[in-house]
């Protein structure tokens, strides 16, 4: 017997799917598909990276999953925000076909003795202030695109390195989809928009928008080289060292947007300069491109 063709929620909204087996049965007649993988609390970023993979596709889906695997021991996630009703509301206002939210025990359901390693990639940066982090999000992100099968996937350059690392994988291991990179949303006072904004009190954003600041004082000297952006980032960041409440640096660097390489004084061309911050209990990355 054949598979029920897949409906619509009732409300025309996208089909919830929880399981592999729900899944491949609402994908069975998908046409092109693009997936937007994420971890739910859905904001205006996310949005964008669903109207782009509207753009590319005739199937969109979503995947809502808080991957238990990329957080560490002393990171929040008991307390990341789950949302999963609303996030079902902004994809229907979206036009998303299919919502894929899995549970832990279903995407994990023994030990995940085979993982993706992210390499020396994957150890910088990000990787140095969160061991283990790439590695988690390449094995979800490998087990969802198998799960999916999708023709593009699009992720936000808002993780600028996130980025660099799924498309070093999805090269180094021949995974036969595209990968998008979406341009970084920002709410107008330049914060960009992120689920963890949340965790921040009143104060705690006007201290989060040095980030931002740092990151436009660097690009608008990119004609006078590496050198100069990162001292004009660096010094906005000094400034907001001694805001109140303070913002922490993890690191600012400038970087080569494919492998995360720092850039040598005399580089030229693209590059991507990121910073990573603490304000309060909450950490914030961001990062703009500078064409150098
Ligand atoms: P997350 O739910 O935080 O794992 O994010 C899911 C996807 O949304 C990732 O590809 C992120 O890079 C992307 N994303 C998060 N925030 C933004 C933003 N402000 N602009 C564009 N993309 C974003």
């Amino acid at each position: 017997m054949s598979e029920p063709a897949p409906q619509p929620a009732p409300s025309g909204g996208p089909r919830l799917v929880h399981t592999p087996d729900e899944l491949r049965a609402a994908l069975a007649r998908a046409g092109r598909t693009a997936l937007v993988p994420t971890m739910g609390a859905l904001h205006e970023g996310h949005r964008s990276l669903m109207r782009l993979a509207r753009e590319q596709a005739d199937t969109v889906v979503v995947s809502v999953f808080v991957n238990p695997l990329q957080f560490g021991p002393n990171e929040d996630f008991d307390r990341y925000p789950r949302t999963l009703e609303t996030d079902i509301v902004a994809c229907a206002e979206e036009g998303v076909d299919v919502v894929f939210a899995p549970t832990v025990n279903t995407m994990y359901p023994t030990e995940q003795m085979v993982t993706v390693r992210a390499g020396s990639m994957g150890e910088r940066f990000e990787g140095a202030f969160r061991p283990g982090f790439f590695d988690g999000v390449l094995t979800v992100v490998g087990k969802l695109l198998h799960l999916v099968g999708p023709d593009v996937a699009v992720f936000g350059r808002k993780d600028a390195q996130q980025l660099a690392v799924v498309r070093r994988m999805v090269a180094d291991l021949n995974m036969p989809v595209e990968i998008i990179g979406a341009p970084t949303l920002r709410d107008p006072d330049g914060l960009a928009t992120a689920s963890r904004n949340v965790y921040l009190s009143a104060e705690e954003r006007v201290s989060a928008l040095f980030l931002s600041r740092a990151l436009e004082a660097g690009r608008r000297v990119a004609a006078d080289g590496p050198d100069a952006v990162r001292a004009a980032a660096g010094a906005v960041l000094e400034e907001a060292a001694e805001a109140t409440p303070p913002v922490e640096v993890d690191y600012l660097a400038l970087v080569d947007p494919d492998t995360f390489a720092d850039v040598t004084s005399g580089h030229r061309g693209e590059a991507v300069l990121a910073v990573a911050a603490r304000v309060g209990r909450t950490r914030l990355i961001d990062n703009v491109s500078v064409d150098l």
